[in-house]
């Protein structure tokens, strides 16, 4: 895997370039914003730029600056591999595996492109030229700013650029509080408010939207909440049918697993999702402490991320699945008492 090699970046990126940019699929907050923010910083140099999410996202991200020019792979396909097959450069944010991409996978594997990983999970995939990667990351985004930092730019950071990346680290640090968050996140932070970043504006847009079904489905949500004290675990199931009846529209089950890691004395929560579209149920874990939901999503259901947050999912029904979750709890009792 060969590293950043930043003098090579800064040669390549003096003449302008076709360039794109690619965050995982069902982009999150960092995936949108390391996205923007990196697009804003190119259209700087006159590179011909595009971001390319493999599907949509939460309508709270789609006031962020230049969302409408993101293309969504899922429904513009053609155009889409056009604009791939012809890139110089992609980068691939946020993300550490191109199966992350969902169906750009393969036409991302194919491409001749020049492939720049700038990414905070878990066992990188070795797929680029140049792999910028960093476990102890807050975010993307935070990433996003040292990269530019490394080519000298920061005084290219404009408000529009400052608020993709502020939103960013904001989400994935739940707001400043994960054990991620280091005082150099809190010096980027404050930089990036500095340079024209409303914070408060941008908490606002991103967490007070909230419609009424939504909050009624939180209040189901909590209802189906489940405590395992013997194991410091809580889970909470959503089902398809319980989705439907709060009329779910994508993102609305975001953060929901933090109230069952919220419990005291949890270590431990996952949130099991039913998907009948998908036939899968998707789960987040999330964890306090040393136990690494990222190792544990990787063993049994098909996933992984970060050490205290990790998705996954799997083929069986919501019973099932959760059967499955309640019986492997045994062979980690002891490291979940550790805690
Ligand atoms: P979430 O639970 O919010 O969907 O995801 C938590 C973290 O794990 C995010 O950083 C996300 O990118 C990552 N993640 C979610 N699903 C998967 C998966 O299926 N595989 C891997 N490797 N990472 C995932
Ligand atoms: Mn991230």
């Amino acid at each position: 895997m060969k590293k950043l090699d930043i003098t090579n970046i800064k040669t390549l990126l003096q003449s302008p370039k076709k360039i794109v940019i690619v965050p995982h699929k069902n982009p999150d907050g960092d995936a949108i914003g390391a996205t923007l923010g990196l697009y804003l910083y190119l259209l700087k140099y006159n590179h011909e730029v595009r971001v390319i999410a493999p599907n949509d996202y939460p309508e709270f991200l789609k006031w962020m600056p230049s969302e409408d020019t993101v293309l969504k792979y899922d429904a513009e396909t053609e155009a889409s591999n056009t604009l791939i097959n012809q890139a110089e450069i992609i980068f691939t944010l946020d993300f550490n595996a191109l199966n992350r991409t969902g169906d750009m996978e393969s036409v991302l594997a194919k491409s001749e492109a020049i492939k720049i990983m700038i990414d905070h999970h878990q066992q990188p995939d070795d797929y680029a030229l140049y792999t910028y990667s960093d476990v102890t990351m807050s975010s993307t985004c935070e990433m996003v700013y040292h990269f530019i930092d490394m080519l000298n730019d920061l005084n290219k950071i404009d408000a529009d650029i400052a608020t993709c990346l502020y939103t960013g680290i904001m989400t994935d640090t739940g707001s400043f509080r994960f054990s991620s968050t280091t005082s150099t996140t809190h010096k980027v932070i404050a930089d990036l408010i500095d340079k024209g970043a409303e914070n408060s504006q941008i908490h606002n847009a991103i967490y007070d939207t909230n419609s009424y079904n939504r909050l009624q489905l939180l209040g189901c949500t909590l209802s189906n909440l489940k405590v395992l004290p013997e194991y410091r675990t809580a889970y909470i199931t959503l089902s398809q049918q319980e989705l439907n009846k709060f009329d779910y529209k994508k993102g609305d089950t975001e953060g929901f697993v933090n109230y069952a890691l919220s419990l005291a004395n949890i270590v431990f929560a996952a949130i099991f999702i039913e998907d009948q579209k998908q036939n899968i149920i998707k789960i987040s874990f999330r964890s306090k402490g040393d136990f690494s939901v990222n190792e544990f999503s990787r063993a049994h259901f098909s996933g992984g991320g970060h050490t205290n947050a990790a998705g996954g999912k799997s083929d069986t029904d919501l019973n099932e699945t959760v059967e499955k979750f309640i019986s492997i709890l045994p062979s980690y009792k002891k490291a979940l008492n550790n805690e």
